[in-house]
């Protein structure tokens, strides 16, 4: 069964000012879209169709560097998508507010650790909120389209919330300023999503 491009669950200007609508358009409809043609045809005809995205990033390291690449690109893009929305911005609340207050001091804090992280992934990557095995929240980052699902990641866990830090993330608005794409994330994060993630990810 071939992997399937989603529709954007909003508009392309939805989250301007902050992420402008064609930087959108071009991120989902031509980055995403490839990710998800390239990791059919790599997958095509072999036993990996039958595998959903989970298993097959949980063993990465038993398929090839397009596997990888694509199935991480597919699955990252897709939960990127998924915890934005033009009414984002506010503050985490419920039982993911009071973790993050407990692991990382506050939500100022949280965000200043996770910018860090962000800007200091050199090239091409992802940073990552992600809850551990013993259902802790962490931070971290990982290079070109891995993520803590993957048994070869450096950092595991099961990501709750992702920021694209690739150029082609935010290139055509905000050029080389990286951390002003971060500045403005904060800005779309859609934390009910979030929340729900990592209600999901405990269980
Ligand atoms: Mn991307």
């Amino acid at each position: 069964m071939a992997f399937e491009l989603a529709p954007l669950p909003y508009a392309f200007d939805a989250l301007e000012p902050y992420f402008d609508a064609k930087t959108m358009e071009i991120h989902h409809g031509k980055h995403h879209n490839a990710y998800v043609t390239n990791l059919n045809n790599a997958i095509a005809g072999t036993e990996v169709e039958n595998l959903t995205l989970e298993q097959i990033l949980g063993n990465i390291s038993k398929y090839s560097g397009a596997v990888r690449n694509n199935g991480g690109g597919h699955y990252n893009h897709s939960l990127f998508w998924a915890t934005l929305s033009a009414h984002g911005g506010s503050n985490p609340t419920g039982e993911l507010g009071e973790a993050i207050n407990n692991v990382f001091g506050s939500f100022e804090d949280f965000k200043t650790q996770f910018s860090t992280a962000a800007s200091t992934r050199f090239g091409s990557g992802w940073a990552w909120l992600y809850v551990k095995a013993d259902g802790t929240l962490a931070i971290g980052s990982s290079p070109n389209q891995d993520n803590p699902l993957m048994d070869v990641s450096e950092i595991k866990g099961t990501p709750i919330l992702g920021l694209d830090v690739w150029e082609h993330a935010y290139y055509l608005k905000y050029q080389n300023r990286r951390p002003d794409y971060i500045a403005a994330f904060w800005n779309v994060v859609n934390w009910d999503a979030v929340s729900i993630r990592y209600h999901a990810a405990k269980k």
